[in-house]
């Protein structure tokens, strides 16, 4: 389209040195189709540099002429006009205009590459969110709708379309997460990633826009000071009727154009950026929802970990800290103390005082614990009333005075019940962690083991295996 337009353009120029109706016309209604986007930085400063140098050659041309202000010379004072200097004044109409519709062209060509590469990165994260939807754990329920979400993505044609197919997917997992407890927390930090990248692609497009109607100014305001520059000249010629008329005539169609061109520009500007504001709005929307999705994930985790009685890590919780603990202990071959702790006739307290008057007594226990404990260690509520501390690093002179330490502490916990005080006392068997140990359960069984010969052996003791 614009090849044609310049190939008539040049036809156009070779019959005639000036510019009729018809060549204005023809450029700038296509011009208007090319430039809309004008968002192309180097475009609009090579242009700004053209303009400009145009603005000097002009001046120079007047300063030649040995003109000043049109208000002060009066017109004997004004020479003669050669045709030569009519010719000048055409020339730098026509290079003006031959160069206005180059640019367009190579704006067109640059718009299609950017358009190209977002096509490009919409495709890849296409993929990419295919992929994260073939690993969401979801519902049962819901498997239809995910599947749904899923071959949704491949029609999906642009950024805004992406973000609300994966706003759809957050709503379901959502949902989801009030029947199923346990979520891929993974894919909530890939759906971060991916949110945030999309968020690029748009800060992007809103910085070349901006940048765009910056240079779009600049290029309106020479392009106006050009047409003035020709303005005035035009008006210092001497020239015949006929021709002042109709460079008269080009001045003014050019100076028409340019009004029309600003006017579109700013319209679809305005456009664009409500555009961008929308999109932008709904980014920040779907961040949020990831967001609150993902604390809630971590908040049910959170809650699934810990017991609800003394707040206390769980069995659960204790099964993963042992887990690594273990592990790391075996590689690196440093110490790891394993120590059940189970309250002596614990039951009483239940029989004698009441059940509220049990839990009550578990929790204090459970603070003092875990008040007692460095940070390195670890315990967790492995049930009823027996507790399993992980202790690491600590040398076999130093892990029964730690121990006994502890026991004191529960034991001097001033109890009274209906009036009565009353003593509670804890059984502890320890082991540590041996090279041998096949797994953690090996090592348990061990301090378990102990504990029973604590019990065995009268109650309120620490046994070491
Ligand atoms: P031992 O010294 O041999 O450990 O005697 P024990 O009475 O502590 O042991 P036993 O296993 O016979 O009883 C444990 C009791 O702990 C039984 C149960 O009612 C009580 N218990 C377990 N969990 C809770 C709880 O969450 N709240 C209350 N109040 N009691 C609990
Ligand atoms: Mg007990
Ligand atoms: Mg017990």
């Amino acid at each position: 389209m614009l090849d044609n337009l310049l190939a008539q353009l040049q036809a156009l120029m070779k019959q005639s040195p000036h510019f009729d109706e018809e060549i204005l016309r023809l450029l700038f209604n296509e011009e208007k189709t090319t430039i809309n986007s004008a968002t192309q930085n180097n475009l609009k400063i090579a242009l700004t540099q053209f303009i400009k140098q145009k603005q000097l050659e002009f001046t120079q041309h007047i300063d030649a002429l040995e003109l000043i202000s049109v208000d002060t010379v009066s017109t004997k004072d004004i020479p003669e006009i050669t045709a030569s200097s009519l010719q000048l004044v055409m020339n730098q109409l026509e290079r003006f205009i031959t160069l206005y519709a180059q640019v367009s062209a190579q704006l067109t060509n640059e718009l299609n590459g950017v358009k190209e590469e977002q096509g490009t990165l919409i495709l890849t994260h296409k993929d990419n969110l295919t992929h994260l939807y073939e690993t969401i754990d979801i519902h049962y329920q819901l498997h239809s709708a995910l599947n749904e979400l899923a071959g949704a993505l491949s029609t999906v044609e642009t950024t805004e379309q992406l973000l609300g197919n994966v706003e759809e997917v957050i709503a379901l997992l959502l949902k989801s997460m009030l029947s199923e407890k346990e979520h891929s927390k993974y894919f909530v930090k890939d759906i971060h990633r991916e949110i945030s990248e999309l968020k690029v692609i748009n800060q992007q497009s809103e910085d070349i826009g901006r940048a765009g109607q910056q240079q779009q100014q600049q290029w309106d305001k020479a392009s106006q000071h050009n047409v003035g520059n020709l303005k005035a000249l035009s008006k210092r010629m001497k020239v015949s009727d006929s021709d002042a008329k109709a460079l008269g005539n080009e001045i003014t169609l050019l100076q028409n154009a340019l009004v029309d061109k600003t006017d579109i520009d700013s319209k679809l500007f305005t456009l664009q950026q409500k555009q961008i504001d929308k999109l932008n709005k709904k980014l920040a929307q779907t961040e949020q929802e990831a967001s609150t999705y993902h604390s809630q994930l971590v908040e049910q985790r959170l809650i699934n970990m810990q017991d609800s009685l003394t707040k206390l890590p769980n069995r659960k919780a204790l099964e993963q800290k042992f887990e690594s603990n273990f592990s790391a202990a075996k590689q690196s071959g440093q110490a790891l103390w394993v120590a059940v702790a189970d309250i002596d006739n614990f039951k009483s307290i239940n029989d004698n005082y009441g059940h509220s008057a049990g839990d009550k007594t578990l929790q204090v226990i459970a603070g003092a614990l875990s008040n007692s404990i460095r940070d390195s260690e670890f315990i967790a509520r492995y049930g009823g009333e027996e507790f399993v501390l992980l202790i690491p690093e600590l040398p076999q002179n130093a892990i029964n005075t730690v121990l006994n330490r502890l026991r004191e502490r529960i034991k001097s916990i001033p109890f009274k019940f209906k009036d009565k005080k009353v003593q509670i006392t804890l059984s502890i068997g320890v082991t540590k962690v041996k090279a041998g140990d096949s797994d953690r359960q090996v090592s348990f069984d061990r301090a378990d083991k102990a504990l029973y010969q604590a019990k065995r052996q009268g109650r309120d003791r620490v046994i070491i295996y």
